[in-house]
């Protein structure tokens, strides 16, 4: 059976957020959409993501790594949100292993919410139904796109190719591959949803500094003091601004 999922490179993913904006975007402007943001340019702003970012610091100080961590819908293969739903709303694929969402049935209940150990599940607060990320499943069978782009927005998007999309019940699909190569895993196991989204672990990358770029790093002075410096006549970024 066809599984469908993203494998996510943590060690490439530099936390930029592209896969986040290109996942609103495609799917407030498509079969999903439109997804209700609140107060979007005030001090507190809220809204529906399928996809999202979040950046913590691990290790404790001077040993530290910044680590990006992009989540969403696991597509898990034996989904709580899936059986909880009453109205069958919530549901996943046969011939893909898609978890969609039929927004016609949903009736905001917020079962799956509950159900979901990843929280996954976006209530949609304008429209009351539940949203999730959809492997951008209007995307990826357009015929009217030309095939190499029939990828889920977020691969298209990610600028350091952390995100690859693929079968991973197909041991020959580049996303089984990365995970059988690059010990990829799947995030919080013990709960026996077994998700279809895999991680990529982060690896260690070993650095060697010369002696001469640690004195250059120690001494800026030392180039600056070669720079031109403006004529003390010379106008002050007060006069540019007041002309
Ligand atoms: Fe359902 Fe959550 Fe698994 Fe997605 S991650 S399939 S919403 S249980
Ligand atoms: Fe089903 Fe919608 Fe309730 Fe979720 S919120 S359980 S999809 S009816
Ligand atoms: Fe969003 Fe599509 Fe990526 Fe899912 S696969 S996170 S819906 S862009």
């Amino acid at each position: 059976m066809t599984q469908l999922a993203l494998v996510i490179d943590l060690n490439v993913c530099v936390g930029c957020h592209a896969c986040v904006t290109s996942c609103k975007e495609w799917n407030t402007s498509g079969a999903a959409g439109p997804l209700a943001d609140f107060n979007p340019y005030d001090k507190d702003p809220t809204g529906t993501f399928f996809n999202r970012v979040q950046t913590f610091e691990v290790g404790e100080f001077p040993n530290t790594q910044t680590v990006h961590f992009p989540k969403s819908c696991h597509h898990c293969e034996d989904p709580p949100c899936v059986p909880v739903c009453p109205t069958g709303a919530s549901y996943k694929r046969k011939e893909d292993g898609i978890v969609l969402v039929d927004q016609d049935k949903c009736i905001g209940c917020k079962y799956c919410a509950w159900a979901c150990p990843y929280g996954a599940r976006e209530l949609d607060e304008e429209q009351k139904v539940m949203t999730k990320c959809t492997l951008c499943v209007d995307r990826i069978y357009d015929q009217n796109l030309p095939e190499r782009d029939r990828k889920p927005a977020c691969v298209m998007a990610c600028p350091t190719s952390a995100r690859i999309f693929g079968d991973v019940h197909d041991e020959n699909s580049e996303a089984s591959r990365a995970i059988r190569d690059r010990g990829g895993y799947v995030a919080m196991p013990e709960w026996g949803t077994l998700p279809a989204n895999h991680y990529l672990p982060r690896r260690r990358t070993e650095m060697s500094v010369q002696p001469d770029q640690l004195q250059r790093a120690a001494n800026p002075l030392l180039t600056d003091g070669e720079l031109p410096r403006p004529l003390a006549s010379s106008p002050s970024i007060d006069d540019v601004t007041s002309w």
